[in-house]
């Protein structure tokens, strides 16, 4: 069975809510829609107090073409356009609107009907693009990163073939497992308009053979898409990486940065996007909710939830039975690449693919013991990296040698942490060099320009 080339490692599964159908999360009484939900420029409110908002109405355009327009999950009254603190731990711009009813704008097709592309044969794929930006699709596997931008490949760069990102190899994360097991025909139309959009007659799904029931569905379904072949793949952490997923599934090796995944012909979006496309482009639908997995050994109610956008996370908490009294981490997507939540003060957004408690026991972490240059981390990288030597590198500022030695190519998969058995902070230090000198090559860029 096929898996990525270089590293790799088998962190436990903990996957406590595979059998949990989705179920509707409850209305907020209040929902705040921050203003940086994408990777790119902010997104600019086009509403003020007090104007009255629909589900699907526009509450801010896009900042420029790598950014998305937000729109409203609820019904209700702008109450204010100030800030919030989002997961991040940052202040951003935002938009808070106080529910009234559950009251859509007239042009989302709520019906639930089944769309094929053969339904709508004017779809080109200009109109599948626009409708994509416009409804404000961005990477729902937590990368954020602007859909429209990812199919409109670059000058000289062609698209070949078109990469599901299915295989959800985060830890206790099932949003996407469940959504294949219960949307498997959505996803393939919005697999299928991915294909169009770019222009190419192959795709391709990958999934992690730790979900056989979604593999054996999405094999059946796609007898009907000749173009589109379900792959099967060794269970191996962080195969839901571009790069190792592309290597994993055909087989190619994405050179480092600034090469990407179109470099060598592949489109690689995740199924919670392909099925949002769906929705955007058959039912014109913006995005204003998504599925999330509430988890946790100590959470008493755990399960996948279909929650609007802009709810507060202690809300989804609340619905899964409440905070733990032994939490000692709260965790905003997976254990892997989550970040620590410092409260559940925060609203929902496009990337939002979890919520983890750890308990205390669990979120415990030993203290660092000095490098017994064992080379595990270095066999566990998918990057090929040496993680002790960039670690070592960004506590001692030592930008030029962290440079030099590739830092700007480390996922943030956490692979080298997890396997380090001295328990070394690997990956907070290389973060803060890889963020360092990224600053200093823009910067450098900017100064070439002048
Ligand atoms: S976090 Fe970076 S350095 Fe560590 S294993 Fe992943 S890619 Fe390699
Ligand atoms: S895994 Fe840990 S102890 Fe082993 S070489 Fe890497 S940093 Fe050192």
């Amino acid at each position: 069975m096929k898996t990525f080339r270089i590293g790799g490692v088998h962190p436990a599964e903990n996957k406590l809510t595979a059998d949990k159908p989705i179920r509707d999360a409850m209305l907020p009484k209040q929902a705040v829609f921050s203003m940086f939900q994408h990777i790119g420029a902010p997104a600019k409110p086009v509403v003020k107090k007090g104007d009255k908002v629909k589900v699907g109405t526009l509450l801010a355009e896009a900042g420029g073409f790598v950014s998305a327009p937000v729109h409203s999950s609820v019904s209700g009254t702008v109450s204010k356009v100030d800030s919030v603190l989002d997961a991040s731990g940052t202040r951003r711009a935002a938009i808070y609107v106080d529910v009234e009813g559950d009251e859509w704008e007239e042009s989302v097709d709520r019906s639930g009907q089944l769309v094929r592309l053969s339904d709508r044969p004017e779809l080109d794929s200009k109109t599948i693009i626009e409708k994509i930006k416009n409804a404000g699709i961005v990477g729902m596997g937590g990368a954020t990163f602007p859909c429209h931008v990812k199919l409109s490949p670059p000058p000289g760069c062609k698209a070949e073939c078109v990469i599901i990102n299915a295989v959800e190899c985060e830890p206790y994360l099932t949003a996407d497992h469940r959504l294949m097991l219960e949307h498997a025909d959505e996803i393939l139309v919005g697999v299928s308009l991915i294909m169009k959009a770019v222009g190419v007659s192959r795709g391709y799904i990958g999934i992690e053979n730790n979900k056989p029931d979604a593999i054996k569905l999405m094999t059946e379904k796609s007898q009907a898409y000749p173009e589109i072949e379900v792959v099967p793949l060794q269970v191996k952490y962080p195969q839901g990486g571009e790069k190792q997923l592309i290597d994993a599934v055909i087989g190619r090796q994405v050179p480092a940065p600034p090469a990407i995944p179109i470099n060598v012909g592949a489109v690689v979006q995740n199924v919670g996007t392909a099925f949002a496309i769906y929705e955007a482009v058959m039912h014109n639908k913006p995005l204003i909710d998504r599925i999330i997995t509430v988890t946790g050994k100590s959470v008493s109610n755990p399960g996948n939830l279909r929650a609007r956008l802009g709810t507060p996370m202690q809300q989804l908490m609340d619905e899964c039975g409440g905070l733990p009294a032994d939490t000692g981490k709260i965790i905003g997507g997976g254990p892997m690449m989550g970040k620590a939540l410092l409260s559940l003060d925060v609203p929902m957004t496009k990337g939002s693919s979890g919520l983890l408690i750890m308990n205390s026991k669990e979120a415990r972490r030993s203290a660092p013991q000095p490098c017994i240059r064992c080379a595990k981390c270095v066999s566990a990288c998918p990057m090929g990296l040496e993680p002790y030597l960039l670690a070592t590198l960004s506590t001692h500022a030592e930008w030029e040698r962290a440079e030099a030695n590739d830092v700007v190519s480390c996922i943030e998969c956490g692979s080298c942490q997890f396997t380090c058995p001295s328990c070394r902070p690997l990956l907070d230090n290389i973060r803060v060099g890889k963020q360092t000198v990224m600053g200093i090559i823009r910067s450098r860029a900017a100064q070439a320009k002048k």
